[in-house]
């Protein structure tokens, strides 16, 4: 790859306001709210904060667009997935903007941001692109004197609703198999993290998409998401965020109009190390497993299971590595640790350090904040751990990783299980019989073999268990995204 330019210095904020019918508004109460460097704790800017009021405006400019006869429900298929691929070539265009503006406002790694979110979520856009005329129907095998088909027609006005852990990312797997199969959008990007989803509205309506089709709301979890997830007049709602407020979402729309929910939640991730597996690259991946994003991944290996005969030594080594890691600014190219989002995401942390020494566990390092500006938690290893203690069973969403000792396969399997997660989980070993009784008897949406976080447009993403229904990315995203219409006719 080329080499990373500098980020961007004294980054100009362009879009604060709602992005309503393409267009950039208030708030209609005038309301806004200050959104936060987390490396500095110092506010970037201040920004429209959108309510009940807002959301029906925003739901009302997508019905409109939905509205049969509108220039998108008659644009060809095809058409949509050019748009999609306009949208992914402005993504690279800006990717130093946007990268650097994802890293001020979300403390995510500017190098990690340029150089693999972007990339990625053009990707997305792209392989949706590359759907929006291809997913269709079948015929049916009648008697003499029928002929039946189905049709996947679109769902209709849906909303996001995601996360400030990589916004972007989470802003492109709603939004490419959405709009690919002919529905609209309302997006309410985290309150945390509202940047870079209003710039990308910006080159929502730079590609030509039509008034309406996309609709991007910044505002909070009970004033803006709740309204949203209560609409009567949304079809579906593709939630992205903790089990808590998934379980509310899936109330919301029981309690109101029955609407669609896809949710993708939290985790708990075991990665299982055996004795066999090169040792080296196991510590590497468990620690990126672990640390990548600070911890803020919901997929993280937070819990690294280790072969006994193998265990003192990976400890060892996992200790050294977790020293290592550069901890500072997160637009500096040689940083490896960003900040935590904000000062209560550190104080949860801190405190489920606090919670697990009193329980029994030990620090080998790390285990505290780094004084100063900004949120930072030193990279941290727990051993001395047992499955019962609170750390082993909730999420910490921070730089804690979490070393237990293993016997044999059946023991690690049985354990890695006893949890309410099940989004993802990793092997490693060079026994293909060992890979796959882990694989096949692990609960889990996502298993990786000798790898960690491989992400690809075409693997379906989602939960087990209490992490969530149904998938994104891959083909099984566009069954989320349409419904199926049989037609039976008599000749
Ligand atoms: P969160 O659940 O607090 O918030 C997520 C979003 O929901 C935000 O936009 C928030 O404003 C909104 N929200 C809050 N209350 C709401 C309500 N009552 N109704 C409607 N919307 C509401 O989660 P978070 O702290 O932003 O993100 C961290 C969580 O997200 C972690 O649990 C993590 O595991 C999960 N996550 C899951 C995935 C996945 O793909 N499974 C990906 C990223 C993050």
């Amino acid at each position: 790859m080329d080499k990373i330019p500098p980020a961007v210095s004294n980054l100009e904020v362009k879009y604060t306001k709602l992005f309503i019918n393409n267009e950039f508004v208030d708030a209609k109460d005038g309301s806004t709210f200050p959104t936060e460097d987390p490396a500095t704790g110092e506010n970037i800017c201040q920004v429209s904060e959108a309510k009940a009021a807002d959301v029906d405006a925003a739901v009302a400019a997508a019905r409109k667009a939905f509205q049969p006869g509108s220039e998108w429900r008659k644009m060809a298929p095809k058409k949509r997935g050019v748009l999609l691929n306009k949208l992914a070539d402005l993504l690279l265009r800006d990717q130093h903007y946007l990268a650097s503006l994802e890293s001020l406002d979300g403390g995510r790694l500017y190098s990690a941001c340029f150089a693999v979110d972007i990339p990625s979520c053009a990707d997305v856009l792209r392989y949706f692109a590359g759907w929006a005329d291809k997913d269709h129907g079948s015929t049916m095998p009648m008697e003499d004197g029928y002929f039946a088909y189905t049709r996947h027609e679109p769902i209709g006005v849906c909303a996001g609703i995601i996360p400030w852990n990589v916004p972007l990312a989470m802003f492109c797997w709603k939004l490419g198999p959405c709009v690919s199969m002919g529905n609209v959008l309302v997006l309410k990007p985290a309150e945390l993290t509202p940047l870079t989803a209003l710039y990308m509205a910006s080159l929502i309506k730079e590609a030509g998409f039509p008034p309406g089709v996309v609709n991007v709301i910044p505002g909070f979890g009970k004033t803006a998401g709740s309204p949203l997830s209560r609409h009567m007049d949304v079809d579906k709602i593709a939630f992205t965020g903790s089990t808590l407020v998934g379980r509310q979402i899936q109330k919301d729309s029981a309690e109101t109009n029955l609407k669609r929910v896809t949710l993708e939640l939290g985790g708990k991730s075991p990665n299982i190390v055996f004795a066999d597996a090169n040792i080296d690259f196991a510590v590497e991946m468990a620690h990126v497993a672990v640390f990548f994003n600070n911890g803020q991944i919901c997929c993280a290996g937070t819990r690294t299971y280790v072969h006994e005969d193998i265990y003192d030594e990976f400890v060892k080594r996992s200790v050294v590595r977790a020293k290592k890691g550069i901890v500072g600014s997160p637009t500096s190219l040689t940083t490896e640790h960003g900040p935590q989002i904000n000062k209560l995401q550190k104080d949860k942390i801190l405190k489920y350090l606090e919670g697990g020494v009193k329980q029994g566990c030990k620090i080998e390092c790390g285990g505290g904040e780094i004084k100063g500006k900004g949120h930072f938690v030193q990279p941290t290893v727990l051993t001395n751990l047992t499955d019962d203690m609170t750390v082993s069973k909730e999420e910490i969403f921070g730089p804690v990783q979490q070393i237990y000792k293993f016997k044999d396969v059946s023991e690690v399997l049985k354990r890695a299980n006893n949890t309410k997660y099940g989004l993802a989980a990793a092997v490693f070993t060079n026994d293909i019989n060992k890979a796959m009784a882990i694989s096949n008897g692990i609960e889990a949406g996502t298993v990786w073999v000798n790898c960690y976080y491989k992400f690809d447009p075409c693997l379906p993403f989602g939960g087990y268990k209490q992490s969530g229904t149904g998938r994104e990315l891959g083909q099984y995203a566009l069954h989320e995204y349409t419904q199926v219409k049989t037609v039976a006719i008599k000749l």
